[in-house]
């Protein structure tokens, strides 16, 4: 199958996910994971109207960025490490992966330095593996209750990444806590919180009926990259 197929496909699936957990049709974002992958074949998923798109480092962002054009939208998904937050400030519409207090002080920095709000979502490592870095769901509400101070770093939700598996369920109660974690930090804090950012490919039904509102998908709209930077 080709891009497009792949991602007609991708928007039936989870489309019907949606539906599964009791929500519109195209409640869900599709962020097309485009890591590794060359212009063309993303200008291709332009091409038929797909406008958002997720990288995971930041040079290679700022590339495609400048060689695609004005219209897409650009998603941060990778570790930021905290000397690069200065050149991703105004070029893109979220940064998923906000994972420690130091990142979330150089965020501030800059968005007051350049005087605009920065989008984020906090990534909570809810397994605890070592191999991932996240806040712990045990300290995402102080987390969140801290970053208030910083008027100008707008937290839109939260984002996790399942343990790998090749069974889609295993990752279920993964998703099911992140979305309670988020619901009760809803709670307490009276933060709005809309967005959950989890699933990808071999995972985003499941995360769709746990109640994802955003995915981000690499091999099921591109197909396999050639070389594995699945991160974390
Ligand atoms: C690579 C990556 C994805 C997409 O992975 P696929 O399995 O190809 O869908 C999603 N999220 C993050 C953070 C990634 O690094």
């Amino acid at each position: 199958m080709n891009i497009r197929q792949n991602l007609e496909q991708v928007k039936q699936l989870c489309a019907a996910a949606s539906k599964r957990s009791g929500r519109a049709p195209g409640a869900v974002k599709i962020v097309a994971v485009s890591k590794t992958v060359d212009r063309n074949r993303i200008g291709e998923l332009a091409g038929v109207g797909h406008t958002v798109f997720g990288e995971n480092r930041v040079q290679e962002l700022l590339n495609k960025q400048a060689s695609l054009g004005p219209d897409l939208e650009w998603h941060f998904i990778g570790h930021l490490q905290r000397n690069k937050v200065r050149q991703l400030v105004g070029r893109v519409a979220l940064i998923h992966s906000l994972d420690r207090w130091s990142l979330a002080e150089e965020i501030n920095r800059y968005a007051v330095k350049a005087g605009l709000v920065i989008a984020v979502l906090v990534q909570v490592n809810v397994v605890g593996e070592d191999s991932k870095s996240g806040i712990s769901p045990d300290e995402t509400q102080s987390f969140l209750r801290d970053l208030a101070g910083f008027p100008l770093v707008r937290v839109e939700g939260l984002m996790t990444m399942a343990p790998y598996s090749v069974n889609p369920e295993h990752a279920r109660p993964v998703f099911r806590e992140l979305r309670e974690t988020r619901d009760e930090a809803r709670r307490k804090l009276g933060l709005d919180l809309p967005y959950l950012s989890m699933g990808m490919s071999t995972d985003y039904l499941v995360a769709i009926e746990e109640g994802a509102d955003i995915v981000r998908l690499g091999t099921a709209i591109f197909g396999q990259r050639t070389c594995h930077l699945r991160e974390g």
